[in-house]
């Protein structure tokens, strides 16, 4: 099976991280962004830029949206317009009413959707090192392994377009406990005239340990918080979990309380989309970002 065009709408934070990987595995790339400059910026990995989502669709075999949101997503896509039978990546985390929508909008444009959002953060999209949560029919597979080995360190297939969407709301929800959870108590040993290193002294190597909590509180501590996952995108994404909480049935409570750290953080922070989740230690101890 030979290499296959991939078009990747979208070259933010992930989606660029994603052009180099695939770019590193010799995969022909095209490529848009709504700010021209950023996927100007990635011409030097030969991928080509173009002007509009539909000229940068046109010919493709697979096409990947790394976007913010599932109405930009949805946008992008309709605008795209790529050819019937085209296979559509979906790799920005929609939730589950925006996996639903996205499902309806293949039907719609007759494309072949795996839905297939990720994990890992700025470095592992740089690295090809993500986990793929993959969704859609099996047997698009051979037509996207060149694809996914290139963005991905673990592909897991999971069923039905949907599905991949399902499992990264329990992943996030996980994600975004941790990081709390690391905030709350940097910020409680230092309440408590401590040194907050002595709490990482304390779990490391033990069955506590995790090596983000050593990640996100090394920039707690520095007071500095260079994007990996913007702020404003994990105030979305804290929602789309609560709303899977709610559709599951399952008490939103602590997920309410980070998000509402977050959206406290938010609002104590002159730039909240230019800092990184870490910020969310913020939330917590006012003046202290
Ligand atoms: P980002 O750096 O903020 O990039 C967002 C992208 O969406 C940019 O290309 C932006 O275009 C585009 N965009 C936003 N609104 C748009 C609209 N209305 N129309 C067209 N384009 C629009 O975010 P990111 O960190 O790459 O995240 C992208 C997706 O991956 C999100 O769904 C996020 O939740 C998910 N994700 C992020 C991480 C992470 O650690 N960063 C990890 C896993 C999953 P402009 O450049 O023109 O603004």
């Amino acid at each position: 099976m030979s290499t296959p065009v991939v078009t990747v709408l979208g070259t933010g934070t992930m989606g660029a991280g994603m052009v180099r990987s695939l770019r590193r595995a010799d995969v022909p790339v095209r490529m848009w962004n709504r700010d021209p400059a950023k996927a100007r910026a990635l011409t030097d990995t030969g991928a080509e830029a173009f002007d509009s989502p539909a000229e940068a669709a046109d010919g493709a075999d697979v096409v990947v949206t790394m976007l913010l949101d599932a109405d930009a997503v949805l946008d992008v896509v309709r605008q795209a317009a790529p050819a019937a039978g085209t296979v559509w990546l979906q790799t920005s985390t929609v939730g589950l009413d925006g996996a639903d929508r996205t499902v309806a909008a293949a039907r719609e444009l007759d494309l072949v959707l795996v839905d297939c959002p990720v994990l890992g953060t700025k470095e592992p999209a740089e690295k090809g090192a993500l986990v793929l949560l993959a969704s859609g029919p099996e047997e698009v597979r051979p037509r996207l392994d060149p694809v996914l080995d290139a963005l991905g360190s673990k592909i897991l297939w999971l069923g039905g377009a949907g599905a991949g969407s399902r499992l990264k709301m329990a992943c996030n929800a996980w994600l975004f406990a941790v990081t709390a959870g690391v905030a709350q108590s940097v910020a409680l040993a230092r309440g408590l005239g401590l040194d907050p290193r002595d709490f990482l002294a304390a779990i490391e190597g033990g069955p506590l340990d995790t090596p983000y909590a050593h990640l996100k509180a090394g920039l707690m501590l520095d007071g500095e918080y260079p994007v990996s996952f913007a702020l404003t995108g994990a105030a979305k994404d804290a929602r789309l979990i609560r709303a899977a909480l709610q559709e599951a049935a399952v008490d939103d409570r602590l997920t309410t309380a980070v998000l509402e750290t977050i959206e406290a953080a938010a609002d104590r922070l002159p730039d909240p989309a230019a800092v990184d989740l870490a910020a969310v230690v913020v939330g917590l101890t006012p003046g202290r970002g």
